[in-house]
């Protein structure tokens, strides 16, 4: 069986690896201000940004989501939990003016890079805006990237 809270799962690990490449600097499984039993995956405290990387299974992700069929109520009420406390601490995190971010599991760690960009860089981060920036004209560089230019 697959525990529940676990630390440092493969999601997880890719998405630090290339927010790190990228230059960024980060805490690693804090507790979140004044919720000191939940944790964040990858927070920037200073931007006021936390990221949690999410099981598709424990989080009841909306694609895959599924109650196993043994003991199916059980678990249905377990996962409707879960999604229901993410979402009360998602709730409590913008309260304290903190950006909460979620990436799923199954997204790929591009996608979820670029999420984690785009909100540091709406925070101020400068190393977000520059990455940001960069990212921007390498797409106008490209020759079949020209559709948008008038
Ligand atoms: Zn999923």
């Amino acid at each position: 069986m697959i525990a529940q809270r676990s630390v440092n799962t493969r999601p997880e690990l890719a998405l630090r690896c290339a927010l790190h490449s990228l230059g960024f600097r980060y805490r690693v499984n804090l507790p979140l201000p004044g919720l000191r039993r939940r944790r964040a995956d990858v927070t920037f405290t200073r931007w006021r940004t936390a990221v949690f990387v999410q099981g598709c299974f424990w989080h009841a992700c909306p694609e895959h989501l599924h109650a196993p069929k043994h003991n199916a109520e059980w678990w249905w009420n377990k996962l409707q939990h879960n999604a229901r406390r993410d979402e009360d601490t998602d709730a409590y995190l913008v309260r304290l003016g903190w950006l909460p971010l979620r990436a799923w599991e199954h997204e790929a760690v591009e996608a979820a890079v670029s999420k984690v960009v785009e909100v540091l860089a709406h925070q101020g981060h400068p190393r977000a805006q520059e990455v940001q920036e960069r990212s921007r004209r390498l797409l106008s560089a490209q020759p079949a990237g020209r559709a948008g230019s008038a």
